[in-house]
């Protein structure tokens, strides 16, 4: 039985989870975690499971979703994973983290690379990486068909969409991602977004101004 926890780091108020299944092995998406508090939440919630973190693994590059990759992988030992079109844009994070007055001493390192198609093994649990460029060029949604859920990034919200005027963003390449790879899934899986609350492929069909739009 799977299971997805969400915590909410960072002053940009982002989506962390913690996806783990009976085995007890959990990967952590887009590690947010800024202050010591908010890493202290981290932890605790690992050890009160007793889960055993195999992978940190983002959705994109964003600074709001990596904050926390370091301490993780520092802490648990693991490696991170990201698509290979965001490592450019993890090389200009400190630039970044100024302009938004948050210090970060290096970017986080991601050993592992992946693409459209390759899948993230836990436990008995396997992700299927969607790549939805739009809101960035290497920006990338983990989907469950068995488990009928959906990690979808800064990609697809509840009622909206991601951003598309920071470097790497377009809104027609995001449009075109959403319709063509994420409104064709199962319409009752759960979307998991990276800010704000869980929604379904369903109801955004239905009713996001943006997807619904001629
Ligand atoms: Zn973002």
């Amino acid at each position: 039985m799977i299971k997805i926890h969400r915590l909410v780091f960072n002053p940009f108020q982002e989506n962390t989870y913690i996806i783990y299944d009976e085995t007890k092995e959990c990967v952590i998406v887009d590690c947010g975690c800024y202050t010591v508090s908010e890493q202290d939440e981290i932890t605790s919630f690992i050890s009160e499971n007793q889960l055993i973190p195999k992978y940190a693994i983002n959705t994109h590059c964003h600074i709001d979703h990596v904050l926390g990759i370091t301490f993780v992988k520092e802490k648990y030992g693991i490696e991170a994973i990201a698509h290979g079109e965001e490592l450019l844009m993890l090389q200009m994070l400190p630039q970044h983290a100024l302009m938004f007055g948050i210090s970060i001493d290096s970017a986080p390192e991601v050993e592992i690379t992946v693409s459209d198609g390759d899948t993230i093994k836990f436990g008995n649990t396997e992700l299927k990486v969607i790549h939805t460029p739009g809101h960035t060029r290497g920006g990338i949604c983990f989907y469950s068909e068995v488990c009928n859920f959906l990690v979808s990034g800064d990609t697809l919200f509840e009622g909206s969409i991601g951003r598309t005027d920071l470097p790497g963003g377009n809104y027609d390449t995001i449009i075109g991602s959403i319709k063509a790879k994420l409104l064709t899934l199962n319409q009752t899986t759960t979307v998991y977004p990276g800010h704000g609350s869980e929604t379904t492929i369903a109801i955004e069909k239905s009713s996001n101004p943006f997807l619904t739009e001629k």
